[in-house]
């Protein structure tokens, strides 16, 4: 399987794949095997799996997609990468991504983008548009991801492939090169919920080493998911159907909608008034916290180290301003701009405030007497892929195309993508659409069954 695999990312020309070695590969493959005949084994024991360039792995480059890591190797595994290789997974190789993870097209990867591969014109969405569109395109079975402000979801979407992101503290952070503390979370991406439950079980549990580890009774989320959708709530937010919603996508997402119904389910029209604000907010919290997660990145605990300088101010200057790129730099300024004196509690603190009300906009719905749905079904992205480059130049154009995964993000809420349909975009290309489903704290579980349900 291993070889398949690596044969055909050989022959790949997507530039999802960063990294691939395949003596270590097949290394464990041959580990593998050797379990399997030994009767010592997991669900997951000789499956291939991929790794977003995002997580430290033992033998494997670990580039964040940036210069700045161009060359680190990592002498320890990320708690992710742990599980999968403890379970007997066999990696695959790291995958492309934006830069730490900013970025909504995958285009601000240091390496260059990666092609869509339903339209290689077509950006794959991002920031883990590595690890969504080597799934899509069978490069592998199984991609680790990370969702900071949709990056699980929206790539999925833009590539037609099933990822969740799981209730923050859920999958432990450690070993993941932190972007926005507070809001990063992994989760997988595969072909169908059913592949992505087996994967949370093995990612998933509890990690001293994550501060921000929830301490949860281990759960297994293959169970549930045979159950039937008779008496389902599904709410649907009024503001996820504004106008800024491509008709092409709301078509997509409408029809899936109208599976459900036939499988039992009713649609409950809710609203969460405050989704407009979650992209403000989300760009003043996570470039803050980007802004001191960075500080690392000096050229001497970590990073490139630029060749000449003067003095130790210079060496920090030069080594940052070569090893980083555009979109980092800017996030790196706006937030060290809303924590500075006299703009934190103009910017950050309101930020915070706000952050809060996101969170109660779900709560309304989804808890409570007045209680209205069992989950939130929505688009991902308002529309489909756009073409590469077409946005490249405008940041905030690519920030508005986040509207509808932000507000799960700074609600910490589990969300997930499934494939519902294809688009046609501008040049009545066939591009991916995908359905959102969103639901309360800790309910992985109902929302892999209700995606599983439907495929
Ligand atoms: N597109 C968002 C950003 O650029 C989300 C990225 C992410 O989830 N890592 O910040």
């Amino acid at each position: 399987l291993a070889q398949l695999y690596l044969a055909r990312i050989g022959q790949s020309d997507l530039n999802a794949f960063l990294h691939v070695d395949q003596e270590l590969t097949l290394q464990q493959a041959r580990a593998a095997d050797l379990r399997l005949a030994q009767n010592d084994s997991t669900p997951l024991t000789g499956v291939p799996i991929a790794h977003k360039d995002i997580f430290v792995t033992r033998g494997w480059r670990a580039t964040a997609g940036s210069k700045m890591l161009e060359n680190y190797t990592s002498p320890f595994d990320a708690s992710v990468v742990e599980h999968f290789n403890n379970a007997g997974m066999v990696t695959l190789g790291k995958l492309n991504c934006d830069e730490f993870a900013m970025g909504s097209s995958n285009e601000n990867s240091h390496f260059g983008p990666v092609k869509n591969p339903w339209d290689k014109t077509a950006i794959p969405g991002g920031s883990s548009g590595g690890s969504a569109a080597a799934v899509a395109a069978r490069l592998t079975p199984a991609a680790t991801a990370t969702d900071t402000g949709g990056s699980i979801r929206q790539p999925a979407s833009l590539c037609g492939v099933t990822g969740i992101k799981p209730t923050y503290g859920s999958v432990s952070r450690f070993g993941m090169i932190a972007f926005a503390s507070s809001l990063d979370q992994a989760g997988p991406i595969a072909q169908t919920a059913e592949d992505c439950a087996l994967l949370l079980n093995a990612m998933t549990g509890f990690d001293p080493r994550d501060s921000t580890s929830l301490e949860r009774k281990k759960e297994d989320f293959s169970a549930g998911l045979e159950q039937d959708l008779k008496g389902l709530r599904i709410g649907i937010p009024r503001e996820y159907f504004s106008s800024g919603l491509s008709a092409d996508v709301e078509q997509a997402v409408r029809a899936a909608l109208q599976e459900y119904e036939k499988l039992g389910a009713t649609l409950v029209d809710i609203s969460l008034p405050k989704t407009e604000l979650s992209i403000p907010v989300y760009y003043v919290i996570a470039p803050a916290e980007a802004s001191s997660n960075l500080s690392r990145f000096d050229g001497v605990r970590y990073g490139h180290r630029a060749a000449d300088y003067k003095d130790l101010a210079d060496m920090y200057k030069k080594s940052r301003a070569e090893g980083f790129g555009e979109e980092v730099k800017r996030r790196i300024l706006v937030g060290a701009y809303v924590l500075s004196h006299g703009y934190y509690d103009a910017y950050y603190l309101q930020a915070q405030k706000i952050r809060r009300l996101i969170a109660q906009d779900f709560q309304n719905a989804l808890t409570g007497p007045d209680r209205k749905c069992d989950v939130i079904m929505g688009p991902v992205s308002p529309t489909v892929a756009w073409d590469l480059g077409a946005k490249a130049d405008d940041p905030v154009a690519n920030y508005l195309a986040d509207i509808y995964t932000l507000s799960t993000s700074l609600a910490g809420l589990p969300g997930m993508s499934i494939p519902c349909g294809f688009g046609q975009g501008e040049k009545n290309a066939r591009r991916p659409v995908g359905l959102q489903i969103i639901g309360n704290y800790y309910e992985e579980a109902r929302l892999l069954n209700v995606a599983h349900q439907y495929q």
